[in-house]
Order: structure tokens, then C-alpha cells, then sequence
């Protein structure tokens, strides 16, 4: 399997190169080169076999020869053992015909550590096996930091240093953040916006000879590896509610459009998926797309529901590939096109093509408050607002009522605890093991927005510059 770039102009390339890179060098995002088929036999025989063992099997067609058999396994087993629920990423029974597949049972309580728990484990083999170390560096104003940070705490080949705007994230995401005591682990607090983080990291990437002294990596949703990994939980529920014998619909509070892109994928490997339902805040570019069929960008308005507050939705360059018939320079002139106005043109047959699978519906604040206090009500469940928004979606957005509609519960109510006690008037307590997060000692270094002092800094916490 090799990857292809969805602007067609970077070359091919294996597994390992994609996995380090991330962005492609023509600004595209890797994809598999072909999707795998698993036959209905094969979807069958996942029918309540241990997560991770599915995870192992639907990945092993994505990673190359070299990597042998047993060490997926082993990955994969490692990975997940690190879940705090025996079923990984277990579904709960709303009403005759919607679950709630619960993704937040992870180290950070949201569902990017199902991907990134993995990404670190095979970061750790395949820099072993190559003899190389990294330095992986981003900007977090949520839930990727902290993902991020316990994906990558005391590795070996990997030194991480996370960017956050200091002040400006909430006091569980910071100290998801700053209360890890790991000495490979490196927190930020920049005296500026999220913007100027994000810009910082971007100009750093930018400067050739620090990218390579210290050899510069990033874990976000581009990493087609993140996403490979995240379409297994569509494959465990599917085939826990039926399918392969039956069709099943999923309702995904998006942001990005990588979550509701791996749900894509799934399809492609042969998952019978009647519906992906795309759920919006009000930064809703992407439900307006499915809705009315044109995609133009405004600014980005904060809510609830942070992770989700994003105006252009990166992954959503996956599917355009695809709308346009594999084509990447029809790819290249949108995505230019798109850069320059703002507003991006997508073919009517594309737009049809794409409607047959996504549907999306939006909420504001006050919709998504309600949608959290009625689902307490009627079940008694405690949903964060982003969760919420994926179950509000699946009732008014399912395209009948005999298939079984997984929501996707993104984050622990947790994350989330003002929202859900304003909804409720009841405040959700953290599982046990992160009970001491209030408590624990916080570790970051207050820095100017200033591109020199971070890249000193960024040198000498890396261990790959050292070398
Ligand atoms: C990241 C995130 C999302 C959005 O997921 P995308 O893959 O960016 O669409 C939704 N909910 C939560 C809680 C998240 O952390």
C-alpha cells in the first residue's frame, strides 16, 4: 500500500515517510492509494472480539510488510490497555434505535486518544527501527494538547512541546496539559491568542534548518494515520448492531471532518453505512455545504462546544478528492481557488454524490444547553455539549427509524463541567483516576510571543537537535 497525495503532485510514498510527515510537500493530505475490502465474512467474524484485536485486523492492510504481524498486535494491545473501560469504546441503548458510542474512556476523557495513544506507540516503533528521533510540536486551545501530551509522555525517540495561549483554555484542559511530570514533556503558555500559537508553530515549520536540526513533527487531524485508526469504532459498533447484514447511520459532532471522514472510510472498506450526520455548532460551513451546496467561510464565532469552533475543515479536502473523481488538480485549482475567496465551488454531481451519504444539522449554544438538559431528563445521562450536538443530529437528521443510529460521544461530560451544570444544574465528577487533577502540580514555561525565544526554546528541549 502506498499513499497518494489528494493535490497530485507530491510523490508516493510508504506508510513510515506518511506517518512523520503529515502535510504533503504540495500542501495535499495523504490518502491510501486503494481502500481494502473486508467482505462480509471477515466484518462477521469482528462480532465481539476485543478492540483491540479489530483494530490490529483492519489496520495490518494499511501498514507495509515490514511491520510483521505480532507487532500490530502488540501495538494495538498496548494502545488500549490504557482505556479505562474493558470494552474500549462501549455503546450505551438511548431508545429503540439510537446508541451512544462512548469514545472518552481514554487518558484525556475525549476521543482523540483513540487515535493518538496508537500514533504514539507506532511513532515509537518506526523511529526505533529507523534510528531517529523527533520533535513534535503544536498548538492546542483544547483537546488535542492533552491527547497529544499522554500519547507522547516518556518516549523514548520523541520530545513534544505544546503551545497554548496562556489564560485562554479552560482549567481541565490546562491541567490535562501542565500536570504531566514527564521530562520529554515540554508546556507552553504563550503570552498571546491561539492565532499566534498556531502562527508560531506554522513559522517554525517554515524555518527549514530548525525543522530538520530538530526534526520537527505534528500530530494533527492531517495525519492520515489518526484517521486510519478512528475508523475502526465505526467497524466494532457496525457490526455489534448488524452489519454487516444490516445497514447502520452515525451522527459525528464535527469539527475538522476527520472523525466523520475515518466513518467514510469505514464505508469504503465495505461497512454497510446507510448515513454519516455531520452535527455543527454555529460554525456550521459544513452542514451549510450539505444543505444548501455552497461552502463559503466566515469567522470563527467561540461556543460550548470549542472543539468544534473551526470555519475550514481540513479533512474535508479528503472527501473533495474523491467528489472529484481522484482528481488532484482539480483539487489543487478549488483548494487555490478557495484560499484566495473564501468560498469554494463544488460540482453539482459532486454535491448530489456527497448528500447520498452526509446529511448535517446545526445548534446553537441555547439549542445544545436544551439538548443536554432533555437527554438528562429522559435517560438521565449526563452528555457534554458536544456530545449532545451528535444526538440532537441523529434524531432530526436519520433517514428512518428501523437503522440503528450510533451518536458518537466525543468527550467525557467531565471536560465539560460548566456547560452540563447550567444545562442541568448537576455537576459531572471526573472518573476516578484523574481525581487529583485539581490538586496536582502544574508544569509549563511562560513565554513572549517572540518566534526567537521559542525557537530556542524549542532546541533545547529537543533531543534530536542534541544528537
Ligand atoms: C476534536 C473534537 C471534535 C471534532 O472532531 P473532528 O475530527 O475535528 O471533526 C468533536 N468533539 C470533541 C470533544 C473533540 O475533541
Amino acid at each position: 500500500m502506498l499513499y497518494i497525495s489528494t493535490r497530485g503532485e507530491a510523490p508516493r510514498l510508504p506508510f513510515d515517510d506518511v506517518l512523520l510527515s503529515g502535510l504533503a510537500r504540495d500542501g495535499g493530505l495523504y490518502l491510501p492509494d486503494h481502500w481494502p475490502h473486508f467482505d462480509a465474512a471477515t466484518l462477521r467474524s469482528f462480532a465481539g472480539k476485543p478492540y483491540a484485536e479489530v483494530a490490529a485486523e483492519v489496520l495490518r492492510p494499511f501498514l507495509p510488510d515490514s511491520v510483521a504481524a505480532d507487532v500490530i498486535d502488540r501495538l494495538t494491545a498496548r494502545a488500549y490497555a490504557r482505556f479505562g473501560h474493558a470494552a474500549t469504546c462501549p455503546l450505551v441503548q438511548l431508545d429503540p434505535s439510537t446508541w451512544v458510542q462512548e469514545l472518552f474512556h481514554g487518558p484525556t476523557l475525549a476521543f482523540k486518544d483513540l487515535a493518538l495513544q496508537l500514533l504514539g506507540d507506532l511513532f515509537e516503533h518506526v523511529l526505533a527501527a529507523r534510528g531517529e528521533r523527533i520533535t513534535i510540536i503544536g498548538a492546542t486551545s483544547g483537546d488535542t494538547g492533552s491527547a497529544a501530551i499522554e500519547a507522547c509522555r516518556e518516549r523514548e525517540r520523541i520530545d513534544i512541546v505544546m503551545l497554548h495561549p496562556a489564560g485562554r483554555v479552560s482549567e481541565v484542559q490546562r491541567r490535562q496539559m501542565t500536570t504531566v511530570d514527564a521530562a520529554n514533556v515540554h508546556n507552553v503558555a504563550l503570552d498571546g491568542t491561539f492565532d499566534d500559537c498556531q502562527a508560531a508553530v506554522k513559522a517554525m515549520f517554515a524555518d527549514t534548518a530548525l525543522r530538520d536540526q530538530c526534526g520537527l513533527a505534528a500530530v494533527n487531524s492531517i495525519n492520515v494515520a489518526r484517521i486510519l485508526a478512528q475508523a475502526v469504532y465505526y467497524i466494532t459498533a457496525g457490526v455489534a448492531l448488524g452489519a454487516p447484514d444490516r445497514p447502520v447511520s452515525y451522527a459525528v459532532p464535527t469539527g475538522n471532518f476527520g472523525n466523520v471522514y475515518a466513518g467514510y472510510m469505514a464505508a469504503q472498506m465495505g461497512l454497510p453505512v446507510e448515513r454519516l450526520i455531520v452535527g455543527s455548532n454555529s460554525n456550521d460551513i459544513l452542514t451549510r455545504f450539505l444543505n444548501e451546496g455552497a461552502m463559503d467561510a466566515r469567522s470563527v464565532v467561540a461556543t460550548l462546544s470549542p472543539s468544534m469552533d473551526i470555519q475550514v475543515s481540513s479533512n474535508f479536502e479528503r472527501l473533495l478528492f474523491d467528489l472529484l473523481d481522484r482528481d488532484g488538480a482539480a483539487v489543487r485549482t478549488r483548494m487555490a481557488r478557495f484560499r484566495d475567496t473564501g468560498s469554494l465551488d463544488v460540482p453539482a454531481t459532486a454535491w448530489r454524490a456527497a448528500r447520498d451519504i452526509f446529511a448535517g444539522a446545526r445548534y446553537d449554544d441555547r439549542e445544545t444547553l436544551a439538548e443536554i438538559a432533555r437527554i438528562h431528563r429522559e435517560t438521565g445521562m449526563l452528555v457534554d455539549p458536544h456530545t449532545a450536538i451528535g444526538i440532537a443530529a441523529a434524531r432530526d437528521r436519520r433517514p428512518d427509524d428501523s437503522t440503528p443510529v450510533v451518536a458518537l460521544a466525543t468527550a467525557h461530560p467531565a471536560k465539560f463541567p460548566d456547560a452540563v451544570e447550567r444545562a442541568t444544574g448537576e455537576r459531572p465528577a471526573l472518573p476516578p483516576r484523574l481525581a487529583g487533577l485539581y490538586d496536582w502540580p502544574e508544569h509549563a514555561s511562560e513565554l513572549p510571543n517572540d518566534l526567537d525565544s521559542l525557537k530556542a526554546f524549542v532546541r533545547e528541549c529537543s533531543r534530536a537537535a542534541a544528537a
